[in-house]
């Protein structure tokens, strides 16, 4: 993926597009990769870093969602868990099976959890992960040792999935670009362009980069900006009412030691009614995820105190070690786009399943649903866009397409594993380099090889790109991803040919921004 190729796309193209996507997260990218797989003319257009959105900030969980279950919306937990199974199969490198403890400390929950794990194997059905079972508390005790001992009777233990969000966003990024789409970031749409009966027919966005404004006309305009979804359709018509209800979650990153093993804790009903979950991630440990309702969608979100004091509070009851706040390494919150259930002016319902939506301009809207049903949602709005504008009927293929990266054995690749098939070359750069295999930081396992393929095959921009969605470091440990941004900067700065100034602002910036992640 090159930013300068693709920006030549867009300026040398004078045919509309069959599909101009605005948002780079999930929702938009699987958008992208469904059209051009399909074999039409897509162009994405991402106003900050792919990711930069909700899509690098969930809690990692590749899932039929057990909350939905017990909510009986069994129709999306089975939805979920096919998508589950088939992302498995198609970025094997990239999902990998977990086991989650239910952990019981009352008589009851072990028939109660046990019978409805049963039920969530049972709608996995040929997509299932592994058995669910009832374990003694020795049992529980052997997979999670640093487990509350006091009062416990036992567990229930499942299986779902794991994954790294922005890694998987950006190698959907890359198979859409295999596909030949034109995904770029750092372009804002600022207006929508209408035909003279007021139908949408393009798009004018601006390069964040360069200032330079491009006029893009396009079959079908596709609106798929999460959070920011009302933004978009106000652009068409001002009048509207909203669709997307913003819900912000946070999650809290600790040392590793705090949960020993490989398995997940999986926490059904806290005080305040909602599901916990701590979980094993790159070597760390993540704690959340809780549920506010805010007014204002927002880049990046704080925390609230009574979220932080929450998610201590409850892992507390369950780690024999409880965190402290000074044990926190990063903190990083996430806005849900919940889609108001029926649709704009519908307030009664907030849903978790996916929305499609035609405003009378033409404007496609898809909003809601979740990471694990990505592709699901674009294969209904791809669906959806052929329709409106009257392109040729092509049937999807995504069922069994390979996401960039596919390889079924990552365990030779070391801490590269992410990267699947791209880890040979990163390693080759380091081989041709040797500085560049070093690790930038001791807490932290990656190299400068990674931050050379980033800025070189990933279109990595600025120093937060790297340090936050090529790699993970600012949301693993945001003093140790502040502590590499100069390294990050210098290595960038020779690979994309800036100058010094440029790099004393990328640090300076990155900087800022971690402190925001620091609790320290
Ligand atoms: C706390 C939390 C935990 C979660 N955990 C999970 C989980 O474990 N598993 C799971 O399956 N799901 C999970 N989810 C849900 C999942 O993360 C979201 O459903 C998904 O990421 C939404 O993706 P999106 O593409 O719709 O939105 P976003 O990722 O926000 O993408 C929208 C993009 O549109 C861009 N944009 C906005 N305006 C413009 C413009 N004018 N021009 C161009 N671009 C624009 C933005 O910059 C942004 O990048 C979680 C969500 C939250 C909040």
């Amino acid at each position: 993926m090159n930013r300068e190729q693709m920006i030549e796309q867009i300026t040398k193209r004078t045919d509309p597009w069959d599909m101009v996507v605005i948002g780079g997260g999930a929702t938009g990218m699987g958008v992208a990769v469904d059209a051009a797989s399909r074999g039409f003319d897509v162009l994405l257009l991402e106003a900050k870093d792919f990711g930069k959105g909700t899509s690098s900030r969930s809690t990692k969980l590749v899932h039929g969602g057990v909350r939905y279950l017990e909510q009986g919306n069994v129709s999306l937990v089975m939805e979920a868990l096919k998508e589950r199974g088939l992302l498995r199969q198609n970025a094997p490198h990239l999902v990998r099976d977990l086991a989650f403890i239910v952990p019981n400390y009352s008589w009851w929950e072990a028939p109660f959890y046990g019978i409805g794990l049963k039920l969530y194997d049972m709608l996995a059905g040929k997509y299932g992960f592994g058995k669910s079972r009832v374990l003694t508390q020795e049992e529980t005790l052997e997979r999670l040792p640093t487990l509350q001992t006091e009062g416990l009777r036992g567990g229930v233990i499942y299986y779902d999935g794991q994954f790294d969000d922005s890694r998987l966003l950006i190698h959907l990024a890359a198979t859409a670009a295999d596909h030949g789409a034109a995904v770029v970031n750092y372009i804002q749409v600022t207006s929508l362009l209408k035909d003279g009966e007021g139908y949408i027919n393009g798009v004018i966005a601006r390069d964040e980069e360069s200032g330079a404004l491009h006029t893009i006309a396009a079959h079908v305009v596709i609106n798929a900006t999460g959070i920011f979804t009302d933004n978009i359709r106000r652009m068409a018509d001002p009048q509207i009412e909203a669709m997307v209800t913003p819900s912000q979650g946070i999650h809290l990153v600790f040392e590793r030691s705090f949960l020993k093993g490989d398995t997940a804790i999986m926490v059904p009903h806290t005080s305040d009614g909602r599901v916990m979950f701590a979980i094993p991630w790159h070597d760390h440990t993540v704690v959340g995820t809780t549920d506010t309702q805010i007014d204002e969608p927002s880049y990046e979100p704080r925390p609230f105190e009574q979220e932080i004091q929450f998610i201590l509070e409850t892992a507390a009851l369950y780690l024999s070690r409880p965190p402290k706040r000074s044990d926190v390494l990063s903190v990083y919150v996430g806005i849900r786009p919940l889609a108001k259930a029926g649709g704009p002016g519908k307030t009664s319902a907030l849903s978790c399943d996916h929305t499609i939506h035609v405003d009378n301009s033409g404007l496609l809207t898809i909003t809601g649903g979740k990471w694990t049903t990505y592709r699901h949602m674009a294969e209904d709005c791809v669906d959806h866009a052929i329709t409106l504008g009257r392109l040729r009927e092509e049937p999807c293929v995504t069922k069994t397409l390979k996401i960039h990266g596919y390889r079924e054995h990552i365990h030779d690749l070391g801490n590269l594993w992410v990267y699947g098939s791209d880890a040979d070359a990163i390693r080759g750069i380091a081989s041709q380099e040797p500085e560049l295999g070093k690790p930038l930081h001791p807490e932290l396992p990656y190299v400068g090889a990674e931050v050379v393929w980033a800025a070189r095959q990933e279109m990595a921009r600025t120093v937060e790109d790297v340090l936050a969605r090529r790699t993970r470091a600012l949301f693993l440990n945001a003093q140790a991803a502040s502590d590499m941004a100069l390294q990050v900067a210098r290595i960038m700065a020779n690979e994309l040919h800036y100058d010094e100034a440029w790099m004393q602002h990328q640090v300076s910036e990155f900087q800022t921004l971690a402190h925001q992640y620091s609790l320290r």
